[in-house]
């Protein structure tokens, strides 16, 4: 089969388009014809260089195909059974479905836990086998490169919305990066739960898609000075949750919009993993400070239901030939999209 690999870590010149050996499923496992691979932030530290990495490598963590087969050992008792030819997406998580945190559906939380395409070979490539738990069948009404679109930035915002900052209704949420993948979803989880939304953007274009996808309030971050006008907004009161995942270029910022005993939730640091902490704001404010990684099993498949009713859409910003992922990284990099990118095999 056709497959993208890097042989080593560095820029996007080490993306080579070549010929690779096609995967030979076990009998627990799922043969998926890969349709559509999406793009994650984490394509570009893994394609840097990231402890655990084997070389050569296959990167690509969002992945929606056809099933080509079916394991003999794979058991499927659900009426919208496994089969060859069915439409399906693949939840990018890999765990080892054995452990006392795996079988508590805690799947983020076991030791073997990595994301698809980052610990293991993604789906930049014609056929992937993977473990049948990982195969989700998706509606018609979702063409593949929306389906790639989901899974990674819905279940993350989803996780750290509802697992982690425990939502409620009628809350004001702060969701930094109105185009990025997880501020599309988060966005929408917000307004899904009631909630009053400010967004931010670098530009004006990107403000308006944001209010689009339901977003009250739009603070554009190179002319304005994020938590001044959440100020405004809140009348001076800030707000009760941040949902974080730029890091180093707006953490200050992040924390000085809460309001006191708010939540701030990260699940990323595009811009740079080192931030300062101020104790004080922290312990006189009462302020919270959650980290999030992913999510579960269950998480996806609850916020699956939500877009295959269509009351949470993902963005599709461009879709281009797999044999040119090196164009989409180069694309990715500088941060210009609305929504993901998306390559076709
Ligand atoms: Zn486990």
């Amino acid at each position: 089969m056709k497959a993208v690999r890097i042989h080593q870590f560095g820029g996007p010149e080490v993306l080579t388009y070549e010929d690779v050996h096609d995967p030979r499923p076990r009998k627990d496992q799922v043969l998926i014809r890969v349709r559509a691979c999406a793009l994650n932030h984490l394509d570009i530290w893994v394609r840097q260089g990231l402890p655990g990495v084997n070389l050569p490598h296959i990167l690509g963590s969002d992945i929606a195909g056809e099933i080509v087969e079916v394991g003999e050992y794979v058991t499927d008792l659900t009426s919208n059974g496994l089969k060859a030819g069915r439409r399906v997406l693949v939840a990018p998580m890999h765990f080892c479905n054995r452990c006392s945190k795996c079988v508590a559906g805690l799947q983020n939380q076991c030791r073997h836990f990595t994301v698809l395409g980052n610990g293991v070979d993604g789906g930049n490539c014609e056929l992937i086998a993977v473990p049948a738990a990982n195969v989700i069948p998706i509606p018609d009404s979702l063409d593949f490169n929306q389906a790639a679109s989901v899974p990674l930035v819905f279940v993350t915002a989803w996780h750290m919305l509802v697992g982690r900052a425990g939502i409620r209704p009628g809350q004001t949420v702060l969701v930094l990066g109105a185009g990025s993948g997880v501020g599309i979803a988060a966005i929408q989880i917000a307004k899904l739960f009631h909630c009053r939304v400010i967004t931010t953007a670098g530009d004006e274009a990107k403000l308006a898609k944001g209010r689009e996808l339901g977003a009250d309030y739009g603070i554009d971050h190179y002319k304005q000075k994020i938590s001044a006008e959440v100020r405004k907004i809140t009348n001076k009161e800030g707000v009760d949750i941040v949902v974080e995942h730029v890091g180093a270029a707006t953490w200050d910022e992040s924390v000085k919009s809460l309001k006191s005993s708010g939540i701030l939730v990260t699940c990323g640091a595009t811009t740079g993993p080192n931030v300062g902490i101020d104790l004080l704001h922290l312990f006189a404010r009462q302020l919270t400070l959650l980290g999030s990684y992913m999510g579960t099993m269950r998480e996806l498949h609850e916020v699956l239901r939500h877009v295959f009713a269509g009351r949470l859409k993902p963005v599709v910003d461009r879709v281009l030939p797999l044999s040119e992922l090196r164009a989409a990284h180069e694309y990715l990099e500088k941060s210009q999209m609305f929504g993901k990118i998306v390559v076709n095999p």
